[in-house]
């Protein structure tokens, strides 16, 4: 027997596989009116084959599709091209349902428009989830966008993907074109603590306080800020079965300024307190080492002229009452050597040099006004923390702040303005304070660093040792103090502290 070859079986197939296929199938004129339905077709609209042979496929219309899309649909199957699209439709038993379309022309062997095959399936169901879908996209996305807080989504690049409308609120009002960026980099730097592992639905931090420094002098604001690993599917078509999971960070920062400014009024009133009695000791500490300094010098030619007498040999009656007096005046200088008090002893911590330079601002607030200078403050909006002593850390930079005032605040002297700014260095941080008064002789920069040289008049209240300690304290950070010529001809003073120091360790 002869095996029947594919032309042979094709037209039987074709049409077994129409007839079974599990999708509503019709071949029409090209006037729409029936010519064929298959038992899908039956199943899904409630009409028999025989029901609808020869009527139109208006008949499935429920009348509310707009004709803008049925004038569409005519339009592209006219020029014998596919159209697909969406219409509601109405079952036999007059329920509706919406209907996914597509129809085909049918050309004939010399291109002439002979039927329509259209092929339909039931989205009614698709349709209700895809609104569900849609609609629970919009109330999270509204939400998003009306939370008082501010909220990133963030890739894997730690590009942002998504914010609302606080966020864009905080890139305006900061200038800062990503704060999701340096919000991270002050987490990372806060308290070397890092982020937690990547995990769907796993915290990256939380709770952690940024603080974000603005140019110009208004107080820095507070976030407290948390990270949340979540998890996005990729798209494409290679994802479908193989889902390419991305871990993405949702940034949340809840903004803590005004509870803040009220704890930090707290903590200037305190400080202001501390410094004050430490200005006290200091004073005292100051006067009585001033003070051993300058006996010292006469005891120690004494001294001197004592050795001398006693290596010419004989006797000098007097000898024996200067010696008493040597060894009353080496005791005095003993005694006041043992009055002068004791540094206190300082915890070193986490230090923002931002936030210790504000505070000696804070604390210069009204002898910049009295003596009319001006003050421009340019901080590196965040900066990381440096292991350090704030309390000297401050001392040192008021010390260099009242130099600057005091250099200023002359009679007739016109230029009158304080520039301060903060930057990260690579490993450090740098400070400047330049100021416009007159200046230090190139000749004198090293020397105003030494102990009690002061280039005020001795009858003033400085003994010159804020220089000297100034120094020391950086020194003791690790790092450097010097001075450059300002711009414009004043005094500008230049710090570099080191990131990485030894503060606290063991000597
Ligand atoms: P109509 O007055 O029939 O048509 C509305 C507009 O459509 C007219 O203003 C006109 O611009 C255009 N139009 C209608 N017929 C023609 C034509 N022969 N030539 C050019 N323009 C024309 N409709 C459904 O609602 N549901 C379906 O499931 C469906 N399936 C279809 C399957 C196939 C294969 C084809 C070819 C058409 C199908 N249609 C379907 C479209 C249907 O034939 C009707 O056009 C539509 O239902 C609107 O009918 P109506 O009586 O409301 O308005």
């Amino acid at each position: 027997m002869k095996e029947k070859s594919a032309p042979d079986i094709l037209p039987r197939v074709f049409q077994q596989a129409v007839e079974q296929a599990d999708m509503a199938i019709s071949i029409t004129d090209p006037r729409a009116n029936i010519l064929y339905v298959n038992p899908a077709f039956t199943r899904v609209t409630g009409y028999s084959a025989a029901e609808v042979a020869g009527r139109n496929q208006s008949l499935l219309s429920n009348k509310t599709t707009p004709i803008a899309i049925y004038e569409a649909l005519w339009q592209k199957i006219g020029h014998g091209e596919p159209w697909s699209g969406r219409l509601v439709n109405r079952r036999r038993d007059g329920g509706k349902y919406l209907a996914e379309l597509l129809i085909t022309p049918v050309l004939d062997g010399a291109g002439a428009l002979t039927h329509y095959l259209g092929l339909h399936r039931d989205i009614t169901e698709l349709y209700e989830l895809e609104c569900q879908v849609r609609n629970d996209k919009a109330l999270i996305e509204s939400a998003l966008e009306a939370a008082p807080v501010v909220l990133a989504l963030l890739d894997e690049e730690e590009r942002v993907v998504l914010d609302n409308h606080e966020y864009k609120k905080l890139m305006a009002d900061l200038g800062i074109a990503e704060p999701a960026k340096v919000i991270l980099e002050a987490v990372r730097n806060g308290e070397g603590r890092g982020f937690g592992p990547p995990r769907e639905g796993a915290a990256a931090f939380a709770d952690r306080e940024v603080r974000i420094d603005r140019p110009g002098g208004p107080a820095p604001r507070w976030f407290s800020c948390s990270g949340t690993w979540v998890r996005r599917d990729g798209g494409g078509a290679d994802a479908f079965f193989d889902r390419q999971n991305h871990i993405y960070l949702l940034l949340v920062a809840k903004e803590t300024t005004r509870a803040r400014a009220e704890h930090e009024k707290t903590r200037m009133a305190a400080l202001q307190a501390v410094l004050a009695e430490e200005n006290r000791v200091d004073g005292l500490r100051e006067s009585l080492s001033a003070a051993v300094f300058q006996m010292e010098g006469p005891i120690n030619v004494l001294a001197s002229v004592m050795a001398m007498m006693g290596r010419r040999g004989g006797q000098d009656p007097m000898a024996g009452a200067f010696n008493e007096a040597l060894g009353a005046a080496r005791e005095a200088l003993a005694t006041l050597r043992g009055a002068i008090p004791e540094r206190s002893e300082e915890t070193p911590t986490a230090v923002n040099l931002n936030e210790v330079l504000q505070d000696v601002m804070e604390l210069a607030t009204r002898r910049f006004l009295a003596a009319g200078i001006g003050v421009s403050w340019k901080p590196q909006a965040v900066l990381p923390n440096l292991h350090g002593y704030p309390n000297r850390l401050r001392a040192m930079l008021k010390a260099v702040v009242d130099n600057a005032i005091e250099a200023m605040n002359v009679k007739g002297w016109r230029e009158r303005e304080l520039r301060l700014a903060t930057r990260s260095l690579a490993g450090a941080i740098e400070l400047t304070i330049e100021d416009t008064g007159p200046g230090i002789p190139p000749e004198i920069r090293l020397k105003v660093f030494e102990p009690f040289f002061s280039t005020r008049k001795p009858a003033g209240h400085h003994l010159g040792t804020g220089l000297s300690a100034a120094q020391q304290v950086a020194l003791d950070h690790g790092g450097s103090i010097e001075l450059d010529p300002a711009n414009g001809g004043g005094c500008k003073v230049r710090v570099v502290l080191p990131l990485r120091n030894t503060v606290g360790e063991p000597t």
